[in-house]
């Protein structure tokens, strides 16, 4: 290295070092529909640095207003150096300063995925006692929404059980996104009820019957699924991070487009990426979002029953060609559609039943054991792996993290 190089790094370090020392990390809630455009506005970024994103990564850009908690390291003379916003469940905005200019890119948030096995003796309710002893409002929810079909939740006592076995997203100490119950146990009036997920994502009694039904209906009349839900991959070619937060379907423009399900319309217009698009609010923390519409046929406020034709198929907003991208979110997180939308009914036969009662087997085991040593309470890992994906590691380790 030249003695000219070596300055020049010192240099670099010597202006780097003083925005770290004089810099704070400020971990604030994002402003209720406030756009990505807007937050960029406050800090005078330059609105070109949208450009080196292309349609997909735009979409996840129009997302950034279901983000709650993120980061931003600024100087002390109110410069943004470098902010870190979640965008679903698994990826997050990075948006920093360089010597040049403001750049963005899209990375993966480091979590782990623990397994939980949780037992506790009823106090006040199954959702009250979940919530304080667990800490862990969305275990507590989705709990009660598998179980309500099965017990009647007036007739729990104090001293009933609850026992769920359960996994977890973590991100620094906190749940994200919706747990995946495995099985549910409430013992009432000593009676166990059971509820178990299988291997095709529904839940089953211990009948293999199906327990919840998937409320939501397919939003066109005739679906050709042309690009799937994900939280997060790797694009190989472009060897970058992605992430599609709803499911594609190929349709013609003007095609009806369906309500999921009844509700009432939250928002009814134009939004970045998505372009015309609507947004109905369902029962339980639901949410569907129908974006690219050509025409809106419902407005904000509008109550709406399933089925009912709330607009038309178009490509409005960042759309490669005629389609409906329909999202679903739950709490705000996007999850996959395909999840609640029902495509065929019924309980398990043959094959799937047999596969069904091996899977009850093992649950049942579990939980039984719980009981038999009477653990006290409330929380304890059973399986501890970290979710890093080989090509997460690879990129990570390329830049020196
Ligand atoms: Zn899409």
């Amino acid at each position: 290295m030249s003695k000219i190089s070596l300055l020049r790094v010192g240099l670099l370090l010597l202006v780097l070092s003083t925005f770290t020392f004089a810099a704070k990390v400020k971990h604030s809630v994002w402003e209720k529909g406030l756009s990505f455009e807007q937050y960029l506005k406050k800090y005078q970024v330059p609105e070109e640095v949208l450009e080196s994103l292309d349609g997909e990564d735009a979409l996840l850009v129009s997302d950034v207003e279901n983000t709650k908690r993120y980061y931003e390291l600024i100087a002390s003379n109110g410069v943004l150096l470098q902010a870190l916003i979640p965008v679903g469940e698994e990826l997050q905005l990075h948006l920093f300063k360089t010597p040049k200019a403001y750049k963005i890119e899209v990375i993966p948030v480091a979590y782990q995925k623990n397994t939980y096995v949780s037992l506790l003796s009823v106090e006040k309710s199954p959702h009250a006692d979940i919530i304080n002893k667990v800490k862990n409002r969305g275990l507590a929810t989705e709990f009660t929404r598998l179980l309500k079909h099965s017990v009647n939740f007036r007739g729990i006592q104090k001293k009933d059980k609850v026992a769920i076995v359960y996994t977890q997203k973590m991100h620094l100490g906190q749940p994200i996104g919706v747990p995946n119950i495995k099985v549910a146990m409430l013992e009432s009036r000593k009676k166990k009820h059971y509820v178990f997920k299988h291997t095709d994502g529904k839940y089953y009694n211990e009948e293999g019957k199906v327990l919840v039904q998937k409320y939501m209906k397919k939003p066109l009349n005739h679906v050709r699924i042309t690009s799937h839900f994900t939280n997060r991959r790797f694009h190989p070619v472009l060897k970058r991070w992605k992430a599609h937060l709803g499911t594609d379907f190929g349709a013609r423009r003007g095609t009806p487009i369906l309500a999921a399900a009844d509700g009432k319309v939250i928002f009814s217009g134009w939004q970045g990426g998505y372009g015309k698009v609507i947004k109905i609010q369902h029962k339980d923390g639901y949410v569907t979002l129908y974006a690219h519409q050509s025409r809106l046929k419902s407005k904000t406020g509008q109550r709406v029953t399933q089925g009912q034709v709330i607009g038309y198929v178009g490509t409005t907003g960042r759309s490669t060609g005629s389609h409906l991208h329909f999202g679903l979110y739950k709490n705000g997180r996007a999850i996959n559609p395909m999840s609640m939308v029902k495509f065929s009914t019924g309980g398990l036969t043959g094959k799937d039943k047999r596969a069904f009662l091996n899977r009850k087997k093992k649950y049942t085991k579990i939980i039984n054991k719980i009981f038999d040593d009477n653990m006290p309470s409330h929380v304890w890992n059973t399986v501890n792996e970290i979710a890093v994906s080989p090509e997460m590691k690879t990129y990570y380790k390329n830049r020196g993290w």
